[in-house]
């Protein structure tokens, strides 16, 4: 008798926890629903909503303990009895499909929208510069000219805030997670791929770290970190660090900011000899959905202390918590560097080239590649002060410890390069001529959709990057400039070569998007085939989530959905971003 009331009780209890899973809007719960939360939850705050009626709050007091006690003491003589069958586990999901969701509810009530506007400027205080609602700081935080996935006319937030601190950024998400509001952080607003879009529309919240988050905290030079809160421009750690002998290791787009750096795993240039953000945090300070304000580790270098929370957050573009502040790792800056720049009379020559550099383990700065047609584009747009050989062309950034080191590792590259059948080599024999070398890399981009605009005013630019394994960067390049080439549209392709990484930048009006779209879809293939990643720096935002689906296949997404859901059920940060997490999300 005994037995089976128990096994009635807990079958209940797990088939109800398995349909809170499916429906995770606990508004109205009733104090067992919100104590079952609270176990998938994890540490939600609920005192301080302004929902909860004093009245809840004293019978959830004086409930939970006997509840807990309860719950504890017949799930422990269930457990104790063996009285979880085999059917029951095997109901458990470690994943979640789509369309076992119901759809997100957000705040939709119009006064209790004002409310909650009313109580983030509380927040904030009353200095007007704390949030904006002016029209042209909504636009610039909703879409820019360089992205490749635009916002919709509908698809701007509500209001735009400026934390000052940490404190202030908790106490938001915990108002937004009791009302259901949708919160999309925002940095430097680089990022490419629809990253920050509110595709909740108006009832979104944009919290922007750049105006007061902008601090470099600490410096521990012996240590080579740095502490930093989300809204410092990278370019001016950089500059900063370089000032103490010091550097950044990434170098993504000009702007961007540590935090959009954290939340894309971005990298840059650099990232053949110091990696990808990936592998250049210490720790993060975070923010989860509820306002739970997180450390993830100390500032060791090297822990094996309990999970990789620093690492769960990198590359999660918002999704899972809004990054505060990093220790970021330095790095000391090459006392001895030249730049070399190196044409080749094919694609395919350079890119084996590289695979040869990286097979003999000459460690090199950065090893860049540029096409034909972006030199060409460099050269009509004049971006540089030099005229340039219009072949493939390799880039690199050769250091050392001394001059005897540099020459050794020069001369090997030579040897490799001539191999290749490399046309020339010019190395750079002073600051100012490493600095004019290097020039055209930099300025690559914008000299692509300075020749597009050139033609025709109306150009938009698609910016798309993939990543191979090096053994099939020359085959997958080759392929794809070919057909870049018959396709018409004015377009580059630029690679961090040394990590089996290009971009491709196309220019297109409104009547060629389809055959641009085309482009990007087989380049993504074609490097999905080739055992390879849909992105390897930009990130999936909106405009790649379909290629992560195609690339890891649904288990490894279903099991990311999990995760999202456990931390953030209510489904309130950067919604829609990475995977879907609404059933009725038909966009691609
Ligand atoms: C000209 C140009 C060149 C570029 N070159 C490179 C390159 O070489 N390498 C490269 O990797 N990328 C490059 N990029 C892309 C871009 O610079 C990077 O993706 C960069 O990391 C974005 O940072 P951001 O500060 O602009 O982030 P944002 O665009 O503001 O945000 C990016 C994402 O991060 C989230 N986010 C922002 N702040 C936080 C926070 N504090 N906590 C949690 N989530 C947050 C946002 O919600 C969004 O999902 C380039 C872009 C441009 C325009």
């Amino acid at each position: 008798m005994l037995r089976s009331i128990l096994k009635n009780t807990t079958n209940k209890r797990i088939s109800f926890l398995s349909k809170q899973r499916k429906n995770i809007h606990f508004q109205n719960a009733s104090p067992t629903a919100l104590l079952l939360k609270n176990r998938i939850v994890g540490n939600c705050n609920y005192s301080t909503s302004s929902k909860a009626s004093p009245n809840n709050s004293n019978i959830l007091t004086s409930l939970i303990p006997g509840v807990l006690i309860g719950t504890g003491l017949s799930l422990g003589t269930c457990y104790f009895l063996g009285l979880f069958d085999d059917d029951d586990d095997a109901n458990y999901q470690s994943v979640m499909p789509l369309d076992e969701l119901s759809p997100p509810k957000y705040c939709d009530d119009p006064n209790e929208e004002t409310e909650v506007i009313a109580r983030l400027k509380a927040v904030l205080g009353e200095n007007p510069d704390n949030f904006s609602i002016s029209p042209e700081e909504i636009d610039s935080h909703s879409d820019t000219y360089f992205t490749s996935h635009h916002a919709t006319k509908e698809q701007r937030p509500q209001i735009i805030l400026y934390p000052h601190n940490t404190e202030q950024v908790s106490q938001i998400l915990q108002i937004c997670n009791n009302y259901s509001v949708p919160v999309v952080p925002f940095s430097g607003g680089t990022s490419l791929e629809g990253h920050f879009v509110s595709t909740r529309g108006k009832r979104t919240v944009v919290l922007d770290f750049s105006r007061y988050m902008n601090n470099i905290l600490e410096l521990h030079q012996k240590d080579l970190d740095v502490v930093v809160e989300a809204g410092v421009p990278w370019e001016d750690l950089n500059s900063y660090l370089n000032d103490h002998g010091l550097l950044f290791g990434c170098d993504p787009g000009p702007g961007a900011e540590i935090g959009g750096c954290i939340a894309n795993s971005c990298s840059g240039t650099n990232a053949n000899r110091y990696g990808t953000m990936k592998e250049n945090v210490v720790n993060l300070t975070v923010v989860l959905a509820d306002g739970s304000i997180i450390k993830t580790r100390q500032r060791p270098r090297k822990s094996s202390a309990g999970y990789n929370l620093t690492g769960l957050f990198i590359g999660s573009e918002g999704t899972l918590g809004v990054v505060t502040e990093a220790t970021i790792k330095c790095h000391v800056m090459p006392k001895h560097e030249t730049v070399a720049v190196i044409p080749f009379p094919s694609i395919a020559l350079a890119a084996d080239c590289v695979s040869t550099i990286v097979g003999e383990g000459l460690q090199l700065n950065a090893m860049e590649l540029l096409d034909d047609k972006m030199m060409k584009v460099i050269n009509q747009t004049g971006s540089t002060s030099r005229t340039w050989l219009e072949q493939p062309t390799l880039f690199f950034k050769v250091g050392g410890q001394d001059d005897d080191d540099i020459k050794k590792q020069v001369s090997m590259l030579e040897k490799i390069a001539s191999a290749n059948k490399a046309i020339k080599f010019e190395f750079a024999k002073n600051d100012d001529e490493k600095l004019e070398l290097w020039e055209a890399r930099k300025v690559a981009l914008w000299s692509t959709l300075d020749a597009g605009k050139k033609l025709n005013p109306k150009v938009n630019l698609w910016t798309t990057d993939v990543a191979v394994p090096i053994s099939k960067f020359a085959s997958v390049i080759d392929e794809t400039k070919k057909e870049m080439e018959s396709s018409g549209l004015i377009s580059t392709i630029v690679g961090h070569a040394g990590d089996g990484n290009f971009h491709a930048f196309i220019c297109y009006d409104e009547t060629q998007k389809p055959i641009a779209e085309k482009l990007v879809d087989n380049m993504v293939k074609r490097a999905i085939d080739n055992e390879g990643t849909c992105t390897g720096e930009h990130g999936i935002g909106l405009g790649k989530r379909q290629y992560l689906l195609e690339e890891l296949g649904d288990a490894p997404v279903n099991l990311m959905r999990q995760i999202k859901l456990s931390l953030d059920p209510q489904r309130i940060l950067n919604p829609d971003k990475i995977f879907k997490i609404d059933p009725n999300d038909h966009e691609h």
